[in-house]
């Protein structure tokens, strides 16, 4: 149903998230701050999407003012996954962790498939994609459905339409 990242998250953090979850397009702004984590939209060099650093002990998601929306949103989920995943890596480097475009940072490709995962079950929960798929669509995924649900959960399209893929092999 969700991915084994998910699974790995501990009790009290996963009932936050669980709140969250159950709702559209997912309040990613609220989340973070619930978890401890703050936001900046900034200016980053072409090419970069998106960076979580450890400052003063405090964990800090900067995203690429220049990217749209949808992108940005899955940007804050991959950094807010890294959060969840990986702190010991964020805190092992005075830059913590940059993501190009590609959701590439350097660090081990395992990392960014995790973070890019747990990103997916953030932005686009499973149950609930299900869910507004089958009460909505009667489950029929079409072009205009991708579509809808793309701009209800707040996502690009080329994201809903991948995880929509993913339903058979869950
Ligand atoms: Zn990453």
């Amino acid at each position: 149903m969700t991915s084994r990242e998910y699974k790995r998250i501990q009790d009290p953090t996963k009932e936050i998230l669980n709140r969250y979850l159950s709702e559209y397009p997912v309040r990613l702004g609220h989340l973070a701050k619930e978890l401890g984590v703050s936001i900046k939209v900034s200016s980053m060099s072409t090419g970069v999407s998106g960076q979580i650093t450890r400052e003063d002990g405090h964990y800090l998601i900067r995203v690429n003012r220049h990217e749209a929306r949808e992108r940005q949103r899955f940007t804050i989920a991959h950094e807010l996954a890294h959060f969840l995943l990986h702190k010991s890596v964020i805190d092992s480097s005075p830059d913590g962790i940059k993501d190009n475009v590609l959701y590439r940072s350097g660090e081990p490709e395992r990392i960014e498939y995790e973070a890019n995962r747990l990103a997916a079950d953030i932005v686009m929960p499973m149950a609930l994609v299900q869910k507004v798929l089958q009460e909505e669509f009667d489950g029929v995924v079409t072009e205009a459905t991708i579509e809808s649900l793309a701009a209800r959960f707040q996502v690009s399209k080329a994201a809903m339409e991948i995880r929509l893929s993913t339903f058979a092999e869950v």
